[in-house]
């Protein structure tokens, strides 16, 4: 089971649900988190269950930035909005920075998003499953 953080600024919100949507099979087995907005926003209209987080301003991307940092988090989808400046953009940089202190995989596009989950469901992060092994606790 992968943990997966799903994060989409406003006016990317529409985007990232039509994307659970299409991929909901695929996200099912795995172990869900996202922003408090967009976790709402998931929960609303598929059937995934979602941990939510504060929303991003307040806090919500540091809070998964946390679990990337202690190496428990496998793959983001990050839906940016490229054409406007957020409040938390210093959040949004640190998470970026700790996905690439772990070498976490990390979309900021759907294009990018549905690579990593067809690469996830035929079986490429499979070696975050010996992170796991290595990390006891993280799957409870
Ligand atoms: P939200 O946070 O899901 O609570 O809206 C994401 C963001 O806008 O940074």
């Amino acid at each position: 089971m992968m943990h997966i953080a799903l994060i989409a600024h406003d006016r990317k919100k529409d985007e990232m649900v039509n994307f659970v949507i299409a991929y909901e099979n695929v996200l099912a087995p795995h172990k869900l988190y996202a922003t408090g907005t967009t976790g709402s926003r998931i929960m609303e209209s598929t059937s995934l269950n979602v941990h939510r987080f504060m929303s991003g301003p307040l806090g919500g991307d540091q809070q998964i930035g946390a679990l990337v940092a202690q190496n428990e988090m496998d793959l983001i989808i990050f839906l940016r909005d490229p054409l406007m400046a957020q409040p938390h953009e210093p959040d949004i940089i640190a998470l970026l920075r700790l996905c690439d202190v772990q070498g976490i995989p990390v979309a900021t596009n759907i294009a990018t998003g549905e690579l990593l989950l067809k690469a996830m469901e035929r079986g490429d992060f499979a070696w975050r499953e010996l992170v796991h092994k290595y990390k006891p606790g993280i799957d409870e």
